[in-house]
């Protein structure tokens, strides 16, 4: 049971520190993410049970306190809490919505590395996002798939939930034998099944990544191991289901990676793939580090739309929720350049018929009905609440700033190299709206780009001219 806790100092504890903030104050999730510490890895050690739906985990947090703290928080939405320790001393805490706050004995002073481990088990929810889709632990016929963007990975681990604070993991896995348990990275060394009941894989990501990029798929899988041309590993699971379906789409990851590298710069991660499960699974795809998951076969466009994420979202991720038209703009701008690469429809053309409101080819219509896929609904880096953040101009409308960018600077090569110097530049790291308007600038002095700015990008309403 929970310690009873206020946030008050001991007697005599010699108190220096305030307690963190609970959270990082993004526009659309002020409560996710906490304030007073950033993480440098996580070791999360899970074991799961379909049949009972019973996740038993045990997280630990490496982390490093950025100013003296008396208390901080992490966020955990369901589950059961049995212990938290801090440097292997218990700690007092308390629960309150999301917010795990943990008093550990001592205070920690700013710049001081700690080590907190959070013991926990029950059946993980699922997490009903403010746009209606679900995410956070999604059970499945044969196993379970964790998704977590934007608020899902706290359904399954406790953290410093924000894109913001990136980090490292392992992540160790044990399932009933037969089942895997895929994640993200690489595997260390072959499964080991013990006691012929259970089989435990585990995973590790030397990247930086993003809370809400982990992903656990466990079930029945398909998994094949082989290598691109450049040499880079590639691990693919898919539902025995999925497989037939799956295979053109699959066949061409080494290609997509290939193109990806001499548009895109370096592969930003030590081996890529995917995971295929069964439609309804999940509402949706998603860019799970370097191995996005599919609800179903995908076709090359969705195939290419994922992988691109993992230069423009995975590697190089939105800062606060607000910025997330940096991943998704790229990514489905990616999918127009591989359609002009590939002597499909150009960009160029792509661009205007969705200007002149006839939709790109997929039954959009772009027709200023203020509905979910009205292109003009409003301004990609400004999303009107954390119900749009995926709606359809952080996608369609941010790949038209991307083409606006395209068309100021008036050269396809020089354009080719601002993709690729975005990704390299800031590999691995965060970066916000601001962030991309002052680089760009930046590279092209003399080229202005106040009008793709002011009506592209933070504009209402459609612009006038194309
Ligand atoms: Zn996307």
């Amino acid at each position: 049971m929970p310690l009873a806790l206020a946030l008050t100092a001991c007697a005599g504890g010699g108190v220096s520190g305030a307690p963190g903030d609970d959270g990082l104050g993004d526009p659309y999730f002020p409560r996710a993410g906490n304030g007073g510490y950033d993480v440098r890895h996580y070791s999360l050690t899970l074991d799961y049970t379909p049949a009972t739906r019973h996740l038993t985990g045990t997280a630990v947090l490496t982390a490093r306190a950025t100013r003296d703290l008396s208390a901080f928080r992490l966020d955990l939405t369901g589950l059961d809490v049995a212990s938290v320790t801090v440097d292997r001393r218990a700690a007092r805490w308390n629960r309150a919505g999301q917010e795990l706050t943990v008093r550990p004995r001592d205070d920690l002073d700013a710049g001081d590395v700690f080590r907190v481990a959070v013991r926990y088990g029950g059946t993980p929810v699922t997490v009903t996002d403010p746009d209606g889709s679900e995410e956070g632990w999604l059970p499945t016929v044969d196993g379970a798939l964790a998704l977590g963007q934007p608020t899902g990975s706290m359904a399954w681990f406790p953290g410093n939930h924000h894109p913001s604070d990136k980090a490292s993991y392992d992540l160790t896995v044990t399932v009933p034998k037969g089942l895997w348990a895929v994640s993200n990275g690489e595997l260390r060394g072959e499964p080991v099944t013990r006691g012929g009941r259970t089989t435990t894989y585990a995973w590790r990501v030397a990247e930086p990544m993003a809370s809400h990029a982990a992903t656990v798929a466990i079930g029945r899988y398909d998994v094949r191991r082989t290598t691109t041309g450049g040499g880079l590993p590639v691990l693919t699971a898919v539902d025995p289901e999925q497989a037939d379906a799956s295979r053109a789409a699959l066949g061409r990851i080494a290609e997509v990676i290939a193109w990806g590298e001499r548009n895109f710069g370096p592969y930003p991660f030590a081996s890529t793939g995917v995971i295929v499960d069964r439609p309804g699974d999940a509402g949706y795809a998603l860019e799970t580090q370097n191995r996005p998951v599919f609800p179903g076969a995908p076709d090359t466009a969705l195939l290419v739309h994922e992988l691109a994420h993992q230069w423009y979202g995975d590697s190089v991720t939105p800062r606060t929720w607000r910025d997330m038209w940096l991943s998704e703009g790229f990514a489905t701008y990616a999918e127009w350049l591989w359609r002009e690469d590939h002597g499909g429809t150009t960009a160029e053309e792509t661009f205007t018929a969705l200007y002149e409101g006839g939709g790109d080819g997929e039954g959009d219509e772009g027709d200023g009905d203020g509905g979910e896929d009205d292109l003009w609904a409003f301004p990609p880096a400004d999303p009107p609440d954390a119900a749009h953040i995926s709606g359809r101009p952080v996608y369609d409308r941010a790949a038209m700033v991307l083409h606006q960018v395209r068309r100021a600077l008036g050269d396809d090569a020089a354009f080719r190299a601002l993709l690729r110097d975005w990704a390299t530049e800031h590999r691995h790291g965060t970066a916000d709206t601001g962030d991309f308007t002052a680089w760009v600038e930046r590279r092209s002095p003399e080229t202005d780009f106040g009008g793709v700015w002011r009506d592209w990008l933070y504009g209402d309403g459609k612009p006038d001219a194309q």
